[in-house]
């Protein structure tokens, strides 16, 4: 099922002294296709929330409009839109047991919809098997782990067949291990069932590694929607190369002169042939891979200590002539081992320097 969100906006009335209005989503136009995850990303505030309420039907909009593929659902209930929704907190019944747990959806069937004995236990099952709980479906919530308490969740959310997922912070309850094992789980299921799902987070990571398409948002304004590479790649703007990338992508002042970029007045990278780029002050985002190892390359640097993980090497070292604060860079282990002394010198990809206005 494919998702439209077509120019949705949502406005909350101002509390408080000022009563200013608070403008939670602002315009939002994009499309998740059919069978795809898509992550809505962004720090706290950016409107995620929000974004995903509308989409299960438990706010309506200001305005704009919501399709489910040719269906506009803008104005339906949430029990008419087909959807399964997983809150960060599970919101388990503590006095079922998981199977109570995941048939509950299913007992409020009514009139013609409503499904046998049988059939309803054949639905648990299934759910049950598809998020590999099935061994556990007489426990009481308690009796079970944070990530098996998720899974429940998730299972009850899919009891119904939903065509359209939603998981608001799935993750967030979770320990770091737990975390990582349930996003695996949740990647594998929704690539399983094919169902359209809109996951909510703030963690870049997160979003990165599970999702076909990333909805990067900022104070309720779209900044990028694009797949994870291409967001990584080539950020729209300068807040999104700096809110994906681990470590963060580094950030200098220079300045485009005589085709050449400058970094505190040394010359650290020719513009490409061809490229016309106005001359004048710019904010430089260069990734940590960007740096390339080499006796007498232009950036000049002290080394401030490295970070050795075995496979690579991560310098953190402070750029000389910039006084910069702290930057890091990449290389990999064999390279590192061409370094002595407390100088180390780089050049630069040009592909994983990005130029921005400066702000
Ligand atoms: P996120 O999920 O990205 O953290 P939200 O969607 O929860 O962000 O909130 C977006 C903005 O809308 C925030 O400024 C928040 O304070 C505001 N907001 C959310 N819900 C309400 C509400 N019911 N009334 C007033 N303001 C709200």
């Amino acid at each position: 099922m494919e998702i439209v969100l077509d120019h949705l906006t949502k406005k909350f009335p101002g509390r408080g002294k000022n009563r200013q209005e608070v403008i939670a989503v602002n315009d939002f136009t994009f499309t998740i296709p059919d069978g795809k995850l898509a992550a809505l990303l962004g720090p706290s505030g950016c409107g995620k929330s929000t974004t995903l309420n509308m989409i299960c039907g438990l706010l309506a909009p200001t305005s704009g409009e919501i399709f489910f593929g040719d269906n506009n659902v803008t104005a339906l209930p949430p029990e008419e839109r087909g959807v399964g929704m997983v809150f960060q907190n599970y919101a388990l019944y503590p006095h079922m047991t998981v199977e109570q747990n995941i048939r509950f959806p299913l007992e409020n069937f009514r009139g013609k919809d409503r499904l046998s004995k049988e059939a309803m236990k054949e639905r648990v099952l299934e759910a049950a098997k598809l998020v590999h709980i099935e061994e556990l479906l007489e426990r009481k919530p308690s009796e079970l782990s944070g990530g098996q308490q998720q899974r429940v969740a998730i299972a009850r959310s899919l009891v119904k067949l939903p065509k359209v997922l939603l998981l608001d912070e799935p993750l967030s309850n979770l320990d770091a291990r737990l975390r990582l094992a349930t996003r695996e789980e949740i990647r594998r299921i929704q690539q399983e069932t094919r169902i359209t799902t809109v996951f909510v987070t703030h963690d870049q990571d997160e979003a990165m590694s599970i999702s076909d398409l990333i909805v990067v948002m900022k104070e309720g304004v779209l900044q990028q929607v694009d797949s994870p590479q291409k967001v990584y790649d080539d950020p729209a703007n300068q807040f999104v190369a700096q809110f994906l990338g681990t470590p963060p992508i580094n950030m200098f002042d220079g300045e485009l002169k005589d085709g050449q970029l400058w970094i505190a007045g040394e010359p650290v990278l020719r513009v490409a042939e061809g490229e016309s780029v106005p001359e004048g002050p710019v904010s430089v985002g260069i990734r940590p891979e960007g740096f390339i190892l080499l006796e007498g390359g232009a950036m000049h640097n002290e080394m401030v200590r490295p970070e050795i993980t075995g496979r690579d090497v991560s310098v953190i070292f402070r750029n000389k002539a910039a006084k910069t604060d702290v930057v890091r860079s990449i290389i990999s282990a064999e390279d590192w081992n061409h370094i002595s002394g407390g100088e180390v010198h780089f050049d630069l990809k040009p592909a994983k320097v990005y130029l921005f206005a400066p702000e």
